[in-house]
């Protein structure tokens, strides 16, 4: 690069920048996909970058977030963590406060607007635990559209209480019978499916994973949450946190929050599920233990068998539970922008019921990674600032957690 073009790309921010047109980060991300589906990205990917310089849709998008959503959700001083743990200042951005008890509705209906304006009848997904499966149920109510959910014999077993609430919300639920009858099962018959009518239906995808422009649109809708937490931060401490630290399964939440902090001199850490250990098979740590590949449509770091296949992952929390991660992750960890930890099954059963003792807020399981790791890192940071993406709220893991951990006395 000449010395100009350096000098551009630094003045960029780093959210305009990447991904580049073709959805790439560094060499992670793409759109590795048959022709027929390629084709039907590329009329959303124009679909979204007409939207997103639209004043109507931006202002819609407002409207719903603030009115049916109930955002900006507020920032917490964890004053009684803070005190007992004697070291950095705890503040939780409270994405459990969001409509549906967690962050995902914020890109489902960014999804659902995206596929009324696109003409769409339906929106399609698979779903492991359920969390997708009912904010997407959610988002279809609102906008009008039919909603259809692939998921797992084994999973609707498993996650009654979702399946309930998706058809309460009037979706369309797809037992999936063959394989392990899991989420990955359920992928391949959501996207086959969607192959049947690419034009009437849209295939909402709820991560930042997936082929382009996915990853870059997930996160988009995202943002809000680091935008909002950014300037609600220095309105209450009058300064940036030193910390912000994130759970990652495909890493939407986290990237949300990252996003509002990216160009500031703000240390990221995203917490992985180091589940029961580090043996292949025992966690769904994919940016720790995984290499470099493609599935699901896009190039990143997963977690692979020998033969290159997906591998079977474990994590408490089911949705961190997948062996692979966004692209944008594995760029922002390859140039070493953000910090990867890990946080065990049982470390984040112990986050859990602290911050329920503590504070009177029951965490997700998964959003219980990020605070174990933040209440690890506390004591050492005296004088220090810790912002954690509380991504949601712990009403669906209670008789789970009761049942294999009684009341944690
Ligand atoms: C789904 C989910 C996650 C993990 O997904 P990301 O895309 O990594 O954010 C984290 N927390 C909660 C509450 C979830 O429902």
């Amino acid at each position: 690069m000449k010395t100009t073009d350096i000098e551009n790309t630094r003045k960029l921010p780093y959210l305009k920048q990447f991904p580049d047109e073709n959805g790439y980060f560094g060499k992670f991300g793409g759109s590795f996909v048959p022709e027929n589906v390629a084709e039907a990205m590329q009329d959303i990917t124009t679909a979204y970058h007409l939207i997103a310089q639209n004043s109507d849709f931006i202002a819609e998008l407002r409207k719903i977030r603030k009115h049916f959503q109930g955002r900006p959700t507020p920032i917490y001083f964890a004053h009684n963590l803070t005190k007992k743990y004697g070291g950095a200042g705890i503040y939780l951005k409270r994405e459990d406060l969001n409509h549906t008890g967690a962050h995902k509705l914020n890109h489902c209906m960014g999804e659902g607007l995206l596929a009324k304006f696109m003409g769409k009848k339906k929106l399609i997904a698979e779903t492991g635990a359920g969390q997708h499966g009912v904010a997407l149920a959610t988002a279809a109510a609102y906008f009008g559209l039919e909603c259809e959910i692939h998921m797992g014999e084994v999973d609707i077993a498993k996650e009654y209480p979702n399946v309930t609430r998706m058809k309460i919300l009037g979706a369309k639920v797809i037992p999936v019978s063959f394989g392990a009858k899991t989420l990955k099962e359920a992928v391949d018959s959501a996207f086959e499916a969607y192959l049947k009518d690419t034009k009437n239906t849209m295939y909402a995808i709820g991560s930042v994973v997936g082929p382009h422009p996915f990853p870059k649109m997930v996160r988009d809708f995202q943002a809000v949450v680091g935008f909002e937490a950014k300037e609600q931060f220095i309105e209450i401490t009058g300064e940036l946190p030193d910390t912000v630290v994130a759970s990652v399964g495909g890493g939407s939440n986290a990237m949300g929050i990252f996003s509002g902090f990216i160009d500031d001199a703000v240390e990221l850490i995203a917490v992985e599920p180091l589940g029961k250990g580090s043996k292949l098979g025992e966690h769904a740590a994919s940016l720790s233990y995984g290499s470099e590949g493609v599935m699901h449509g896009f190039r990143s770091i997963m977690l692979q068998d020998e033969k290159g296949e997906p591998a079977a992952v474990h994590s408490i929390a089911s949705g961190l539970d997948y062996p692979s991660v966004g692209p944008e992750h594995a760029y922002l960890h390859s140039i070493k922008r953000t910090k990867i930890a890990t946080i065990a099954d049982e470390e984040a059963i112990s986050a859990f019921f602290e911050l329920s003792r503590k504070e009177g807020i029951i965490p997700a399981i998964e959003s219980s990674h990020a605070l174990a790791y933040a209440l690890k890192i506390a004591p050492e940071l005296k004088g220090k600032k810790i912002l954690i993406n509380l991504s949601g709220r712990g009403d669906k893991d209670i008789d789970f957690v009761v049942q294999n951990y009684g009341y944690g006395d």
